[in-house]
Parts: C-alpha cells; structure tokens; sequence
C-alpha cells in the first residue's frame, strides 16, 4: 500500500493577479508503515503538500497515486478515501463543537452510518489510543486543557480507522508537558499499532526524536528525502534555510532514544 505524488505543481489561485505558486514539480512516495517527518519554514508548501494526499486539494500538474491509482479515479469515492488517509488540521481542537467528549468523538463514525455497536467500539479504542480514560465520555471537551483537547480532536480522526494518519503541527501552541505527551502517543501508535504517520512541524528535534524518514520542503519544492542522520549531514545548507538541526550533544541522544547504536550516532556526529 502507497500513496504517491507524481511530479506534483500546485498554484492557489491560478490565472488571477494573486496567483501563488506552492508546489513545484513534487514527487514521493508514502509506503505503509512508514513514520515520515515533514518539516520546512513557514510557506514552504507543508500544508499543501498533505492537503494533496486525501484528495482536499487536486494538482495544477501531476497527479496522487493511492495504492497505484489516480485518486481522482479511484473506484472508492473521494470521501472515503478521505477516511482512509486521516488528516488532522492545524489547531484541530478549534473543530471540536459537541456537548460530550463521546459525541464528538462519535460525530465522524455516526456520519458514515455504522451500526450503534460499531460506534462505539471505535470511539471508545480512538479514546483509549489517545489515552482519555472513560470518566471524561460524558464531560464536556471545553472543560479539557489544551493538549486533551488536542488528543480529544485526533482520537476523533482516529475513529475513522484510517490507513494512513497526517498531522499538521500537532505540537503547535503546547507547553512542552503537552507536546511530549501527543508525540509519546503519536509514536505509540506507529510502533504499537504500525499505523503509517505523517509528522509535519517546523521543529527539527520534534521530528528527530521520533522519524524514520525526512523530507525537507523549501519553497514548494522537496529539498531532501531521506533518513534522519543523510538529512542532517546538510547542516550548512538547513541552516541556511533556518532549519536549526539538533546540537550535536544533543543529536547523541536523540539517535539513541530512536534505537541507534552508538557507533552509529559517533558516526553521524563526525559526518557533520
Ligand atoms: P507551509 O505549510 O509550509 O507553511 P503552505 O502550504 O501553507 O506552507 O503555503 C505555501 C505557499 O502557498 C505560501 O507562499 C502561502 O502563502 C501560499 N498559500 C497557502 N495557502 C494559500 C491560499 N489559501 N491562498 C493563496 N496562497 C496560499
């Protein structure tokens, strides 16, 4: 299973004054499993480009491939596969809109019309996934903190039962009790449950902690592609693009936290 973008460009507003060129000539592909990071300065087609992946934008040129098969003719209908690649939204808790927690969680799953006991069953396993325990069903998701909120609107994605799951920011505005808390489950997920994750964020050590795989956009176009340490051998030219890469004292742990052997984290310090 794959999502693919093939040559991808993408102009907002195209043919008027305020045209905007966003992606230009994008390709990669997105296999099952993978937990991919990607990050870029403000404006450089992040939001674009994952806004693709579901079918929410269509390409000036090129096409998405899901599962070998241009989206916009794939036998299951757009909004389907928009269930199937689930995309939760900058500041997604600013949607959260009903009387309970379960309800809100409940919305995306009732929409679809699947019997009550199903319902259930999905909303209840995306709130445990996001780690609310049941005591807060029935409270309202306005008496939550920030970051619960934020759990509460992604386990409202996750009950869709997607195959693949995009995040944008998921971090964005959060003390960093919160920001751990999300990536810990966000990282569960990948490992426990091997759903295939898509991370976009602006922080390069957000993204190093967890990621198998980076890509670097810069001005609607994909810089690097690669595992963390080739994508961090560039330092020179991150930095220019004022992506900070993690300090090197710091990089060491973070490779190890992620399973990397010492060698080869001396390794990537000395390629630096
Ligand atoms: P990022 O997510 O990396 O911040 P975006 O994909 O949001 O980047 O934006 C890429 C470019 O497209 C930027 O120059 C931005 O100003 C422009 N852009 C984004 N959304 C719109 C829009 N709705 N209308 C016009 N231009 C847009």
């Amino acid at each position: 299973m794959s999502i693919e973008v093939r040559d991808v460009s993408y102009v907002y507003e195209e043919g008027s004054p305020h045209s905007k060129a966003a992606l230009d000539h994008v390709s990669l592909t997105i296999e099952k499993g993978e937990f991919i990071g990607i990050i870029g300065h403000t404006g450089s087609g992040k939001s674009t480009l994952i806004q693709h992946l579901n079918g929410l934008l269509k390409p000036s040129h090129g096409e998405i491939l899901y599962d070998d098969v241009n989206i916009l003719e794939h036998k299951e209908n757009l909004r389907q596969l928009r269930q199937k690649v689930g995309l939760v939204f900058q500041y997604p808790e600013h949607q959260l809109f009903e009387m309970t927690i379960w309800k809100d969680v409940a919305f995306g799953p009732t929409n679809m019309r699947l019997p009550q006991d199903e319902i259930n069953r999905r909303v209840e396993n995306a709130l445990s996934m996001v780690g609310i325990s049941s005591d807060f069903y029935q409270k309202s998701p306005f008496e939550l903190s920030g970051g619960q909120k934020r759990r509460v609107a992604i386990a409202g994605v996750l009950a869709m039962e997607p195959d693949y799951l995009i995040l944008d920011e998921p971090t964005a505005g959060l003390d960093p009790m919160g920001r751990d808390a999300i990536l810990g489950k966000v990282m569960e997920l990948h490992r426990e449950l091997g759903m295939t994750v898509v991370l976009v964020s602006h922080s390069m050590e957000d993204v190093a902690r967890y990621v198998n795989r980076i890509i670097v956009m810069d001005e609607g176009t994909v810089k690097f592609d690669g595992e963390p340490r080739a994508v961090f051998s560039h330092r020179d030219e991150l930095e220019a693009m004022g992506l900070g890469v993690p300090q090197v004292t710091k990089l060491g742990s973070l490779l190890q936290n992620r399973g990397f052997r010492m060698e080869d984290t001396v390794l990537t310090v000395d390629q630096m």
